[in-house]
């Protein structure tokens, strides 16, 4: 089956495998969740995790190498002491670099965010909030747990500004999903006593560009709800062992598409079975990360 259109399919798991859900929500997690809860079960209760690559491990070299730089001075943040920043980043990766990663395709990725970054802004005039740097949110949203970690908090035009690094280019079909995370962070950090005012996204990759929004009472209730009928949702879900799969054009680019009941043109295994775990496993394109299964309830385990 190929979509483009979202749909929804109610598809029945095998539950024996699963590590447990999270107690704690995080603005990633719940956009995984709005746009495929199957994907997000296999993910969050059955553990799988995308395998490295390129991509991901530009985006985290990129990062630190950023927050380096801004902790430094602001008449310090040159272009030299990023390449210093990024010496010392790069060395730390490089030893602990999965060799499933094409390592140059990381480097040119790194690259040109890091060349487009003076482009876009100029380090000096940045001024970060205390603590702003890679700052650890959290909150409890109508009796739901969310946390997380905001790339920075700095006073922009309009006031306080929460902003998000995305080390490549914009591509419309994630941008909703990345301003719902933009506005968490700015209710997370407006329920520990900072008033934020806009929220940013930088694209680092080619085109580069600063897209920022202000931040409406009514968008930060909006949020809260959609994590509240998450957490909901995702609760009768796990009662009853049947998630939906919501088939879209993101389908194409999920990692779980050769073994999702709803995507695949012929019968596969139940998903959490022996044989679908079997399947996931074979793949290069995800990783079980290692978690003490859920406990069998007593009486459950013939
Ligand atoms: S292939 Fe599509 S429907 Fe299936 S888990 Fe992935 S995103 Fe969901």
């Amino acid at each position: 089956m190929v979509a483009d259109m979202a749909e929804e399919h109610a598809i029945i798991v095998d539950d024996h495998a699963s590590v447990g859900l999270p107690e704690r929500w995080s603005p990633s997690s719940l956009n995984t969740f709005l746009k495929c809860p199957l994907s997000y079960w296999w993910q969050y209760a059955q553990g799988w995790r995308s395998a490295p690559n390129a991509a991901m491990e530009a985006g985290t070299l990129v990062h630190g190498v950023l927050e380096d730089l801004l902790a430094l001075e602001p008449r310090e943040r040159t272009v030299e002491h990023a390449r210093e920043a990024y010496r010392a980043q790069s060395a730390e990766l490089w030893e602990r670099l999965d060799p499933r990663v094409d390592a140059d395709d990381l480097r040119g990725r790194a690259g040109v965010a890091l060349t487009n970054y003076f482009e876009v802004e100029d380090p000096v005039g940045v001024e970060v909030i205390p603590d702003g740097l890679e700052h650890r949110a959290e909150s409890e949203i109508g009796g739901v747990s969310i946390g997380g970690v905001v790339d920075r908090i700095d006073y922009g035009i309009e006031g306080v500004r929460v902003l998000d690094y995305k080390t490549g280019g914009a591509k419309p079909r994630y941008a909703e999903g990345y301003w719902r995370q933009l506005l968490l962070y700015a209710r997370m950090v407006g329920d520990a006593g900072i008033d934020v005012s806009a929220i940013s996204l930088m694209y680092l990759g080619d085109p580069a560009r600063v897209m920022t929004r202000p931040v409406p009472p009514s968008a930060l209730e909006r949020v809260g709800s959609e994590l509240q009928q998450a957490a909901e949702a995702r609760s009768a879900y796990d009662e009853q062992s049947q998630w939906v799969a919501r088939t879209s054009g993101l389908c194409k680019t999920c990692p779980f598409r050769g073994v999702c009941p709803a995507w695949s043109r012929s019968p596969v295994p139940v998903p959490g079975s022996s044989d679908s775990s079997r399947a996931l496993d074979r793949s290069r394109e995800v990783d079980r990360r290692s978690r003490s299964p859920r406990p069998v309830p007593e009486g459950d385990g013939a």
